[in-house]
């Protein structure tokens, strides 16, 4: 009978490969973790965690494999990644660094005259700088010139 037990364990586990499911807050931390995503306690060292909640707590997997899975009442799941593997979420990549200066330069850059300003400007409520709105000269200081037209070859 024992061994017909052990027999079972084993099935369980290795059979088809599937990862153990934990329902909300059943996860190993999973109270610690759900305080330390909402800023309301520290990053706890072990237990198990989203992929979104390492996001939040500044971790990423790092390349490890999940080890179990989230799963909600709704029937939604999601990996469960170990949180004593996870790694310092990397600092943006170039294309998000890229991707950040372009919606800064839309907001600092005046339509009508092109000239991209050391600020954000009035877009929302002005809809151009302060020299176009009023004609009261901005600091030549306060704004980079707009490139030259394109001259075009006819
Ligand atoms: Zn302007």
């Amino acid at each position: 009978m024992a061994d017909q037990t052990e027999e079972l364990v084993d099935v369980d586990l290795y059979d088809d490969g599937s990862f153990p499911d934990f329902g909300r807050n059943q996860a190993p931390g999973a109270v610690a973790v759900f305080a330390a995503v909402r800023g309301k306690g520290p990053v706890p060292q072990t237990g198990l965690a989203t992929r979104r909640q390492l996001r939040a707590m500044y971790l990423s997997p790092g390349g490890h494999e999940p080890v179990g899975r989230l799963v909600l009442r709704s029937g939604r799941w999601a990996w469960l990644y170990r949180i004593d593997l996870a790694v310092p979420k990397r600092t943006p990549t170039l294309a998000q660094e890229r991707a950040l200066d372009r919606a800064m330069a839309a907001r600092s850059t005046c339509p009508k005259c092109q000239r991209r300003y050391h600020y954000c400007l009035p877009l929302r409520t002005q809809g151009c700088c302060d020299e176009c709105a009023t004609g009261t000269p901005a600091d030549p200081s306060s704004y980079i010139a707009p490139p030259a037209p394109h001259q075009l070859a006819a």
